[in-house]
């Protein structure tokens, strides 16, 4: 795009969380204003690339969600700048968690928000070839975004906007019509792994794990490299057999060990969890040339996967996809977990009947 020429002035980069939307969006932003733009990426080293790099370029603007008693991104400039070089492919919970967000609000762009996109993109840049307004989560751009649509629709001469978003679905259509679309695939586990045993001279079983896990989720890689994940699967099959048992002492006991190791890490197991019993699915039904697991979790599904069924699949599934929002919203995991436990025993034993 930006070698042609036809630089869209209105443009939604989406793609899934930990994809890099946001990372390519600030790139593609440093692109187009590089004065010696290289064959695939910016030089880096021009008067421009080096404020890109740091954040600091005066025509370079971020609007991001925002948490109660902050009410604007300018607010937060410095706490922002922080977050995203710390990790480019954060996601908007991490990001809302540098807020003291200790009551877990969900984020918002707020009508001041809007109001002071639109005053700072109607002065004329100071320098750049295009001034570039990003606007990051823009499911949160409510019926207040609705000021904005005539900006997003003629934007001043030389200005760029970048939205960002994670799914499509949720951004107001009156906004999705003013914007060129462009999807940002998931990452490759090959990406993943190459990423981590560059950067973070990760061992190359360790990143191919991690890799398989993650999913195409670059963030939630970088998680998993900072929590001790060999665990993950004797946590896993001890919990099956304790669930299918159904011995409130023995899931007492389990619960117990697994809240006390912090929500990060539970976050992550619900995640393994999930993919086991999708795991078990197609390995019962499906192409096991398909299968992402290794051998130890291989054998572990030839008993296991039996007790998968399209019939409990799917419920199995919701309930650890709630466990996850509700782990982030402090619910209180014991409790939690245990009324989990009872459900997937109850749901495994009706899929062996099934069956
Ligand atoms: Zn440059």
């Amino acid at each position: 795009m930006a070698k042609t020429g036809r630089i869209s002035h209105t443009q939604l980069f989406v793609g899934s969380e930990g994809s890099g939307n946001l990372a390519l969006a600030v790139a593609f932003a440093q692109y187009v204003n590089c004065t010696n733009q290289q064959e695939t990426d910016s030089c880096g080293e021009c008067p421009s690339c080096v404020k890109f790099d740091k954040l600091v370029h005066p025509d370079l603007h971020f609007t991001v969600p925002t948490i109660s008693p902050y009410k604007q991104t300018k607010e937060l400039t410095e706490d922002w700048r922080e977050a995203f070089l710390k990790n480019p492919y954060l996601s908007n919970y991490d990001w809302l968690q540098t807020m003291d967000n200790n009551a877990n609000k969900q984020g918002n762009i707020t009508r001041e928000e809007c109001r002071d996109i639109i005053s700072r993109l109607s002065l004329t840049s100071y320098e750049a070839t295009f001034k570039t307004q990003i606007i990051w989560m823009a499911e949160y751009l409510d019926t207040a975004g609705n000021i904005l649509l005539k900006l997003l629709e003629e934007p001043p001469l030389g200005t760029l906007i970048i939205l960002v978003a994670n799914n499509t679905e949720k951004v107001l259509p009156t906004i999705l019509s003013r914007a060129q679309t462009v999807k940002i695939p998931k990452l490759t586990d090959s990406d993943i792994e190459h990423a981590l045993q560059t950067h973070h001279q990760c061992l190359p079983q360790k990143a191919s794990d991690i890799a398989r896990l993650a999913d195409g989720d670059y963030n939630l890689a970088l998680s998993l490299l900072e929590v001790e994940h060999d665990g993950y699967f004797e946590m896993f099959s001890t919990w099956m057999r304790f669930c299918f048992g159904g011995k409130v002492e023995d899931l007492q006991k389990w619960v117990d060990e697994l809240s006390g190791s912090g929500r990060e890490y539970v976050k992550n197991f619900i995640g393994y969890t999930t993919q086991m019993m999708r795991a078990a699915f197609i390995f019962k039904y499906g192409d096991p040339k398909l299968l992402r697991v290794n051998e130890q979790e291989r054998q572990f599904l030839i008993k296991f996967s039996s007790f998968i069924s399209e019939h409990n699949l799917g419920q199995i599934i919701e309930s650890l996809d709630e466990a996850v929002v509700s782990t982030e919203r402090n619910a209180n995991l014991k409790i939690l977990f245990l009324n989990l436990s009872l459900y997937i025993g109850r749901q495994l034993k009706g899929g062996q009947k099934a069956a």
